[in-house]
């Protein structure tokens, strides 16, 4: 994938800031972090998002995610982080190389994971519930 910037730097030949690797990944700080220590984990092979990605390297990155959190929140004396992955540009997706947010939180830093929250109206919790589980392959 030329275009790719995360397999730019995978190859480095776009610096980074890695505080873990393997054979298999990499983990390095978000330039453009939600909270200092903000860190990406990636796979060093190409996948283009979340439902494109092999269930095994999705359960390496979410271990991965699991190893890297207490030192993330050590080293920034964080209490709490958010674990993401963004799946689609609607969803604010950017970069189409899979990638999983570890993002350090603090009480009162002024993000909000949901700004807002919808209630169903009468039977349309149900409907909603139905119609997903009929589609689920
Ligand atoms: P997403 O919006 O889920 O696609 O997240 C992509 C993330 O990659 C953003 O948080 C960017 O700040 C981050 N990012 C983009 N380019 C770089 C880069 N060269 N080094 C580190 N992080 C990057
Ligand atoms: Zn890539």
């Amino acid at each position: 994938m030329d275009s790719c910037v995360f397999c730019k730097i995978v190859a480095c030949e776009t610096p980074s800031q890695r505080v873990y690797e393997n054979d298999e990944f990499i983990a390095f700080l978000d330039i453009n972090p939600v909270n200092f220590g903000h860190t990406l984990i990636i796979p060093r092979e190409h996948f283009a998002n979340f439902q494109e990605t092999p269930d095994a390297v999705l359960e390496g990155m979410i271990k991965l995610a699991k190893k890297i959190a207490p030192a993330m929140l050590e080293a920034m004396s964080a209490p709490a982080f958010n674990v993401t992955f963004n799946v689609g540009p609607e969803a604010g997706q950017a970069v189409h190389h899979v990638h999983l947010h570890i993002i350090p939180r603090f009480a009162d830093d002024g993000h909000k994971a949901w700004a807002g929250r919808h209630r169903y109206a009468e039977g349309e919790m149900g409907a909603t519930a139905k119609k997903i589980k009929e589609l689920i392959k």
